[in-house]
C-alpha cells in the first residue's frame, strides 16, 4: 500500500510538473497521456522541446509552426515500446512518422533517446514535424528520399541556427544536401516555401509521386 501510494504521488508529482513548468504551447502537437513515472517523464521532456521549436527563432520553422497549428488535425507524440506497432524496421532507436489512419500524424520517439538537455532533439522533433505536416496536408509523397529530404531540409535550418553541423546524408542511403545547396544560391526562403505549399521537390524530384 504504501508503495502504491509513493508510486501514485511520484505521477501525480510529474504530471503536475510537467503541465505547470513545461506545458506543451502547441494545439495541434500533443503528448500521450501518462500512466507511469517513466511516462510523465517522457511527456515533460517532449513538451519542453515542444515550448522551445514553438518559440519560432526562425522565420521559415514559424511558418511551419503556424501552418500545423492551423490544421484540424492533431499530431501524437508517442514513445516507442515493445509494441512493434510503435517499432520502424522493428528498431527502439529510430524516430519516424505514420499516418494515424484519421488523417492525422504520430511522431514515434525514443524515450531513451530524449535527454530532457537544453534544445538537444528540438532539430530531431522538426524533421518529424515535416513528415507529419506532409501526412495532415496531403503531401506525403510515396518517394522516401523526396520525403526525407524535404524533412531534412527544415531540419538543417535548425542545425545551422544551432551551430551543429549539417546533416548531409539519409543514414548514408542518399545525400540530405538541398539546405547546403540552397544557401549557397541564397535561396533558403525560396525553398521553405515550396516545401511548403507542394508535395515534391523544387528541383522537379518525383514531382508527380504522390
Ligand atoms: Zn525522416
Amino acid at each position: 500500500m504504501a508503495r502504491q501510494v509513493k508510486v501514485f504521488s511520484g505521477i501525480f508529482l510529474a504530471v503536475l510538473f510537467s503541465f505547470l513548468f513545461t506545458r506543451s504551447v502547441w494545439a495541434k502537437a500533443i503528448t500521450i497521456t501518462p500512466n507511469t513515472p517513466d511516462e510523465a517523464v517522457f511527456v515533460s521532456r517532449v513538451n519542453s522541446a515542444l515550448h522551445t521549436l514553438s518559440l519560432g527563432k526562425n522565420p521559415n520553422v514559424k511558418a511551419l509552426y503556424q501552418k500545423i497549428e492551423a490544421s484540424e488535425k492533431i499530431i501524437l507524440i508517442a514513445p516507442i515500446t515493445d509494441d512493434p506497432k510503435t517499432r520502424r524496421h522493428g528498431s527502439k532507436e529510430r524516430w519516424h512518422t505514420d499516418k494515424d489512419g484519421k488523417g492525422g500524424a504520430i511522431v514515434y520517439v525514443p524515450p531513451h533517446r530524449i535527454s530532457g538537455k537544453r534544445d538537444k532533439e528540438v532539430n530531431v522533433f522538426l524533421h518529424e514535424f515535416v513528415h507529419a505536416h506532409d501526412i495532415l496536408f496531403n503531401f506525403y509523397n510515396k518517394s522516401v528520399p523526396v520525403r526525407e529530404r524535404r524533412a531534412t531540409f527544415f531540419q538543417n535550418i535548425y542545425r545551422s541556427l544551432e551551430m551543429k553541423p549539417l546533416r548531409a546524408d539519409y543514414h548514408g542511403e542518399f545525400p540530405t544536401l538541398d539546405y547546403q545547396k540552397a544557401r549557397e544560391s541564397g535561396k533558403i526562403d525560396e525553398v521553405a516555401d515550396y516545401i511548403l505549399n507542394h508535395n515534391d521537390l523544387n528541383d522537379g524530384a518525383n514531382k508527380s509521386a504522390a
